[in-house]
């Protein structure tokens, strides 16, 4: 049977983009469609501008820093104005880059909506079917909001980009990464910034010290976190949205920001009728090789619900295109994957929490939490938090966590050693480099905490 494609992309996010460009690079006929911007949630809607937002909030305090350092001069006013420009344009040229990596590979493209409408057919928004060999769906997630009057008239990170002019106040729900980072950013671009979280620490499933220290400094810089707080009701009161919290009291906010998870898009995309299995946060439920139930049927990245990270959907759309493409049968790895939350201070993290390992086995911690030069030098109390989690059986370092300044390059290097197995004394006999935060990874020697 002859098919139109080898292969047709539904997606052209991180995943979708690089599965299509290296399996056209090995010769396959591919296309892929998007219907809405190329890039997708990580360059248009996420890590991409998040990042430039975090950056554009983080110059409030180094003027003040910049001072003590005897530098003459002042803050002036942060123009939203002049920096959602300037934002808009980067976007733009990325968008266009990824467009030409797939024109440039010979992937035909289609802007447009594209459902599953069999194995191995694909109809397109304007109707007409394509034909393909393989089919990878690589549609990615969308911010949910829960269930609670009147959570309409709260955006998502989905807006967050798109605001016409600055809030003055503006509450954000929820203790996860979007939240945690986004609370970072408003509050740094001088919002007046609440954080609501449901439980009793933001950040959970990450290591207990860490998100102490992340949410203590968070609200040293001025972010009103509020846990163990929901809120049960919006309501419009003038221009501004009256919230009614947990304990029934109510507060007036100019913005709210729902941060309370993501979903797969999996809605109406036509592959739950063909057979494909699909799981209770209505994920496509793929085997290790990223394949569903329909065997000529992929799927990669957020929609599957795995690890829901770029780098990850990136490798996720490399070993498929491996597995059937080149004849090798390879699955992406989800182990000790290193990773940073972007608040303010960054935290970057890799491997086992204290919890999680002492759950697992006897382990060792390793543990200083101090004032950075560069801070204290400025008249700042923040402090930075080094920590390693060590095997007493074998010494492996099981777990790295570090809240500081740049502490998402540090986990970048740090996770080589930990996936590579390195022992506590691999770390003990690599010198330090002076006068750096992380020579303390290499300097503790004895440990804070063991059992
Ligand atoms: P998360 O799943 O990380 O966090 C959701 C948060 O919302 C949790 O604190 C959760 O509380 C809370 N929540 C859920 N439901 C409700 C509710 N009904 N009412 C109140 N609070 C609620 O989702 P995010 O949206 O923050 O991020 C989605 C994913 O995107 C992440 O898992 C991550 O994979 C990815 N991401 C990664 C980033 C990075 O690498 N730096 C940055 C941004 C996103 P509870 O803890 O009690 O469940």
């Amino acid at each position: 049977m002859s098919f139109d494609y080898d292969l047709f992309v539904i997606g052209g996010g991180s995943g979708g983009v690089r599965a299509g460009r290296v399996a056209a690079q090995g010769g396959a006929k591919v296309a892929l469609a998007e219907e809405d911007r190329y890039g997708g949630t990580c360059v248009i809607r996420g890590c991409v501008p998040k990042k430039l937002m975090v950056f554009a909030s983080e110059y409030s305090g180094m003027v003040e820093d910049a001072q003590s350092y005897g530098w003459d001069i002042k803050a002036g006013a942060f123009s939203w104005d002049a920096f959602r420009g300037k934002l808009y344009a980067e976007l733009d040229r990325l968008e266009g880059i990824y467009r030409n990596i797939l024109k440039n590979n010979g992937v035909e493209t289609f802007d447009q909506r594209a459902t599953v409408a069999d194995a191995h057919t694909v109809r397109l928004a304007d109707g007409t079917t394509k034909t393909a060999k393989h089919i990878l769906v690589a549609v990615g997630g969308r911010p949910t909001k829960p269930d609670v009057e009147g959570a309409e008239l709260a955006i998502t990170s989905n807006e967050i980009f798109h605001l016409d002019k600055l809030p003055e106040t503006i509450l954000i729900i929820g203790g996860g990464y979007i939240a945690s980072e986004f609370a970072g950013i408003m509050n740094g671009m001088g919002v007046k910034t609440t954080q609501f979280y449901r439980s009793e620490q933001i950040l959970r499933g990450f290591d207990n010290e860490a998100r102490d220290l992340v949410a203590s400094e968070m609200i040293e810089r001025g972010v009103d976190l509020r846990v163990n707080t929901n809120a049960v009701k919006l309501a419009k009161v003038g221009d501004q949205i009256e919230v009614t919290d947990t304990d029934g009291k109510t507060h007036l906010f100019d913005e709210v920001m729902y941060a309370t998870g993501r979903a797969p898009n999996t809605e109406s995309l036509g592959v739950a009728e063909l057979g494909v299995e699909i799981g209770r946060k209505g994920e496509i439920v793929v085997d290790d090789y990223s394949q569903t139930a329909v065997p000529s049927i992929y799927a990669v990245g957020d929609v599957t619900d795995r690890v829901n990270l770029t780098p990850v959907a990136i490798r996720e759309g490399m070993a498929f295109v491996e597995t059937v493409f080149n004849g090798n049968p390879t699955k992406p790895d989800h182990e000790l994957i290193p990773t940073a939350i972007f608040t303010q201070p960054e935290m970057g993290t890799v491997g086992l929490s204290e919890e999680e390992a002492r759950e697992q086995e006897e382990i060792e911690v390793y543990s200083t939490s101090f004032k950075p030069m560069q801070q204290s030098f400025a008249g700042r109390s923040e402090k930075v938090l080094m920590k390693l989690i060590v095997s007493k059986a074998n010494r492996k370092v099981l777990g790295c966590h570090i809240v500081a300044p740049g502490a998402g390059e540090m986990i970048q290097l740090a996770g080589i050693a930990v996936k590579m197995g390195a022992t506590k004394e691999d770390f003990d006999r690599t010198v330090a480099v002076h006068p750096t935060m992380s020579e303390e990874l290499v300097t503790m020697k004895t440990p804070t905490r063991t059992g």
